[in-house]
Order: C-alpha cells, then sequence, then structure tokens
C-alpha cells in the first residue's frame, strides 16, 4: 500500500510546512488505514453513483477530512482514474491549491453552523461554477446547533443532483437520527499500529530525519491510531533535534515517559505494591517525562489487560507493539477484571484533571 504513497512536494526555499500537511494523502489509494472506506468510495465514483450525502465518523486525525478533499476531486475530475483524482487537471489543481470554487468547508465549531447552513440553502441550488458536483464539508458536525441541523434536514430531503455533502465528526451520536438516515455512513478507524510505525519511517527517510526505528514504535504507541498526531510528534523532534535522533533525544524532546517506566508502574501494580508505582512515576517526573501521557499510556496498557483478561484481544496487535502485547499477557491472570476496571477509570479522572503545559495532544 505504501508503494502508492505521494512523495511530498518540493518544498526547497519554501517556508516549513508541517508534515500532516505535505503528506496529506492525494488519491484514495494513499490514504493509511481506511481501505474500507476508500475501496466503497472510490468504486461510486467509478461507477458515476456516489451518494448525496456521506456522514464520516472515528476518531481525529484519522483521515476524514482529506478522504472528502479527495472525493471532491475524483467525483470533479476531468480526467478521473479508475475513481481516483489524477490531480493534474485544472480542475484538481485549484482544488490542491485551495482556489475549489466548487468546495465548501464549514466549521461547525466554530459558529454552530446556523449561518453557513442558511447560507448553504440559498445557494444550494445553483448550479457548480466548474465541475459536476459542489461538495459541502461540515467538519465537527457534532457542534451544530439545533436550528443548523433542522435547516440542513430540508437540504437533505431534497438534494439537487448536483450536491454532495460530508459530514465529518469524531461523535456520531451527537447527530440526529432523521439526519444519519439520509447519510451513507462510514466509520473511519484508528489507524493500526504497525502501519502508523511504517508511515512514520517512510515519512523520515523521505524527509531525510536520521532516527532510530524504536523511535517510530514509541511515536506510534503515543499517536493511538492518530496519524496526523503521529505526524506532528515527528515533526516537534525535527523541530528540536538536528542530526540523528535516537530515543533518549525522543524521549527530552517530547517529555515522553520511557517504556520501561511505563511497564515498572504495571508490574508494581500487578505486584499491589504501591510505593513502587510512586517511586517509578516520581522519577519519570524527574526525569521530564510529562505526567498526563504517563497517565494515559497506564491506561493504554491496562485497558489491554483488560482485553487479554477477558479474551476479547483479538485486535490488541493494531494498537500495541506485539512485544508489547506478550509482556502484558504474562501478567494478566494476576488481576480481576473488577480491579482493572476501577483503575482505568480512576485513572482517566486523573488524566481529565491534570492539565499539561508541554505536550497537548489530545
Ligand atoms: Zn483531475
Amino acid at each position: 500500500m505504501f508503494d502508492q504513497q505521494s512523495p511530498p512536494t518540493n518544498t526547497t526555499g519554501e517556508p516549513h510546512r508541517a508534515l500532516y500537511l505535505r503528506w496529506r494523502p492525494k488519491r484514495f489509494g494513499d490514504v493509511v488505514g481506511q481501505e474500507h472506506v476508500t475501496r466503497t468510495l472510490r468504486n461510486a465514483v467509478k461507477l458515476g453513483r456516489p451518494s448525496h450525502a456521506y456522514l464520516f465518523t472515528g476518531p481525529r486525525g484519522t483521515g476524514k477530512t482529506s478522504v472528502a478533499r479527495i472525493l471532491y476531486r475524483a467525483v470533479n475530475c476531468q480526467n478521473a482514474q479508475e475513481g481516483d483524482p489524477d490531480n493534474t487537471c485544472a480542475l484538481c489543481r485549484a482544488a490542491l491549491e485551495g482556489r475549489a470554487l466548487d468546495l465548501i468547508e464549514i466549521d461547525a465549531a466554530s459558529t454552530g453552523g446556523i449561518a453557513d447552513i442558511r447560507d448553504l440553502r440559498e445557494k444550494v441550488a445553483y448550479r457548480p461554477n466548474e465541475g459536476r458536483y459542489r461538495v459541502y464539508i461540515v467538519d465537527e458536525a457534532h457542534e451544530m446547533s439545533n436550528a443548523a441541523w433542522d435547516a440542513l434536514l430540508k437540504t437533505l430531503e431534497e438534494p439537487p443532483p448536483h450536491a454532495l455533502f460530508v459530514l465529518a465528526t469524531t461523535e456520531a451520536h451527537k447527530v440526529p437520527p432523521t439526519i444519519v438516515s439520509r447519510c451513507q455512513r462510514f466509520d473511519f478507524r484508528r489507524i493500526p499500529f504497525a502501519e502508523t510505525r511504517e508511515q512514520l519511517a517512510r515519512v523520515a527517510e523521505s524527509e531525510g530525519m536520521q532516527i532510530e526505528p524504536a523511535v517510530f514504535e514509541r511515536l506510534a504507541l503515543v499517536a493511538r491510531g492518530g496519524l496526523r498526531d503521529a505526524l506532528s510528534l515527528l515533526d516537534q523532534l525535527s523541530a528540536f533535534a538536528v542530526g540523528s535522533i535516537d530515543m533518549a533525544v525522543a524521549r527530552a524532546a517530547l517529555s515522553l515517559p520511557s517504556i520501561e517506566a511505563v511497564r515498572g508502574a504495571i508490574d508494581g501494580m500487578t505486584r499491589r505494591d504501591p510505593s513502587t508505582v510512586m517511586a517509578v512515576i516520581s522519577d519519570a517526573a524527574e526525569g521530564g517525562a510529562d505526567l498526563r501521557l504517563f497517565a494515559e499510556e497506564l491506561v493504554v496498557h491496562l485497558r489491554a489487560l483488560l482485553l487479554l483478561r477477558t479474551g476479547a484481544d483479538a485486535r490488541l496487535s493494531d494498537e500495541l507493539p506485539v512485544a508489547e502485547v506478550a509482556w502484558l499477557r504474562e501478567r494478566a491472570p494476576a488481576w480481576s477484571v473488577r480491579a482493572l476496571i476501577q483503575l482505568v477509570q480512576t485513572l482517566w479522572r486523573v488524566r481529565a484533571t491534570h492539565s499539561s503545559s508541554r505536550c497537548r495532544l489530545r
């Protein structure tokens, strides 16, 4: 799959642009980890039968907006190839350069969407300016006000043939059922651990960054399936360090707790040994680790123990390195399900209240 990844645009002499922007996928085949979505969309475009409304749900940074923009180019491309945009025709180029006339992006989080949706209602009947479809992308759709949903619903009930809507949200349960029922829904997954790690390695190599392979694994673990977050971490690393980057440099740059410290805390908990746990955590804090990140990683490990303990671990290797799963599997029998649930809940509350100034990932 990665063979199809577009090389980044040459930015020699240009101001630095974030890696996740430069490595934004440009064709359906470039999208990492969402084949179940992109295959269906590409087929729909190829057959000339896209839906009028899509609901893209899933965690942040998994490609929802990127796929919506590819869809805009794919349905309008003057020279589409097997359902993918060619990215070279005038229409594709305009879109890639942010000049698309028929791509309307609405950020529902900023306004509740009502002014934008009213504007949409007034203009939606007009033909597109240049392509076959006018595409409306509503980002953070769950933030829309009730009035905005009502207005949008009227449009979705009788959409003009040239209008295509993509509602993108991390919280699908907040989208009214009357809207959901008029959309084709796609659930974007957290990107599997190994795919995130490989994409990081690929980007780093292409960018000429010298990074110890174990660092990619560490970043992929921290990003937990969000490729945009993973690439942002890589960006922070490249800004922090010149020359080769090993694990010690990466930990210092990103305030990452070491995996040994996380394991040490888990071991202490497994042995019901609070003084060890406290010692490990205070050592980590003194070493510069971000305690909120530490708490998040403990939650990830404890949740994994819970899945192992209950036999629901079939897809655990999508989230954690194989060695980490094996290490946890040895410790799972010492735990009760009840104790794990209580600990996860407690730590989640700690994480929510412990704000961090150093690493605002999520
Ligand atoms: Zn094109």
